[in-house]
């Protein structure tokens, strides 16, 4: 069998509104109230979409994902545009995944109705918790209520694949508290979850009150208990932990491979393929090639309406050839995250023309040791990957890759 995945790619699409911003949000995003701004954002989306595609002569197109911020700020017709500009910029498979993030307080389902139908096949919902206390500490703008009809709604609207998140470790929360959202998320039958730790960003007003002493700081114990917990009731749940903080409903896939509800957009992230950014602040890496656009929307517009070609709206400060060595260490790091298939030595190979044993024998032996990683065989090659301990303290493992 052939070690190598098939070549893909992705496309990222920032929205960068939120209605307002909760304390613990370090993400590019901006309230929104500006209607020109917004349609002038719009109309340089569109056109970094075109000039993108045309650059790259129209190729394949894997999957497309609106991330922000809220994209279910804007209206489903401008969501539906904006699909079928790249699907005429770019040759978008049929398959192709097409993911919107979308806040559970403004899904009704004529809404949900209008992004299926027009080609949005895949919901992830931000909806972190169950709790309306923990959400009104959060400053979210939905109530659990409101949760759970989107829901309903994206199942009304046909919606078959629908991810949750969900964030653990808020301040003082208890492991009872913790498992009590798991199990309301579990009732919902979602196909897919991401569930992180809280983390106190600086910059955030989340920060600041942590800081002052007025919100204690959440403890690192306690979130290792909760994932720990998180691992096991998801397992015992039917869900398939397939990387470090998402899990997939599980159709008995065998032990060292992805589940086949896994986001295949992130999938590309991890397997260290190509995906283009667009929008302001965007991340991409194309044929070797990585970049962000400019941050501030205003700065992006100015960009997009003068050039005509791949990276028009880039920021020259983030622009990288990758070494060899920068994308094998990054195919390491990245690819231990998926914690089911890991990396395979074969495909390794293949890829950067040496073994993976052999670029990396210390970095291997300390995880091996460790009992933070383990060799694992599969029909396409030998996998290295991270043992249930090793997903706790990933970072140590994947430090050892950088030279
Ligand atoms: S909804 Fe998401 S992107 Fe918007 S402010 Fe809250 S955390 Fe940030």
């Amino acid at each position: 069998m052939n070690p190598n995945i098939a070549p893909m790619l992705g496309m990222y699409v920032h929205i960068p509104w939120c209605p307002t911003r909760c304390i613990y949000c370090d993400f590019n995003t901006y309230v929104e109230g500006n209607p020109d701004l917004k349609a002038g954002y719009q109309a340089a989306l569109l056109r970094e979409i075109r000039e993108s595609g045309s650059s790259l002569k129209r190729p394949p197109l894997n999957t497309i994902f609106f991330g922000g911020g809220t994209p279910t700020t804007l209206d489903p017709t401008q969501l539906i545009k904006l699909v079928d500009t790249v699907s005429a910029a770019f040759n978008l498979q049929a398959d192709a995944e097409i993911t919107t993030e979308a806040n559970p307080g403004t899904l009704s389902l004529s809404y949900l109705r209008e992004l299926r139908q027009g080609g949005i096949n895949r919901l992830s919902m931000g909806v972190q918790s169950f709790s309306d206390y923990e959400l009104k500490f959060l400053s979210r703008l939905h109530n659990s209520r409101e949760a759970r009809k989107a829901v309903e709604n994206a199942r009304a609207a046909g919606f078959e694949n629908v991810s949750l998140d969900l964030i653990f470790n808020l301040p003082q929360q208890t492991l009872e508290q913790w498992l009590s959202n798991l199990y309301e998320a579990i009732k919902l039958e979602p196909d897919h979850l991401s569930i992180y730790s809280l983390i106190v960003e600086p910059g955030t007003p989340l920060h600041r009150q942590v800081a002052q002493g007025n919100v204690p700081q959440p403890d690192d114990d306690v979130a290792a208990d909760m994932y720990a917990a998180t691992i096991d009731t998801l397992a015992q749940a039917g869900y398939m932990q397939y990387e470090i903080s998402n899990w997939a409903k599980s159709k008995g896939e065998p032990d060292w491979e992805t589940p086949a509800l896994a986001s295949a957009h992130n999938l590309i992230y991890w397997r260290n393929q190509s995906y283009l950014g667009i929008g302001a602040g965007a991340f991409g890496t194309v044929n070797g090639k990585r970049w962000a656009n400019v941050k501030r929307p205003q700065s992006y517009m100015g960009r997009v309406g003068t050039g005509g070609r791949l990276g028009l709206a880039r920021d020259e400060a983030t622009f990288e050839t990758l070494t060899p060595q920068t994308a094998m260490a990054e195919h390491m790091m990245l690819g231990l995250r998926l914690v089911r298939e890991g990396v395979n030595s074969q495909a390794f190979e293949a890829r950067f023309g040496v073994a993976l044993e052999a670029q990396y024998a210390e970095a291997v032996a300390y995880g091996l040791e460790r009992n933070l990683t383990e060799w694992i065989d599969s029909p396409t090659g030998p996998r290295l990957r991270l043992t249930r301990q090793g997903r706790f303290l990933a970072n140590q493992v994947s430090v050892q890759f950088v030279e």
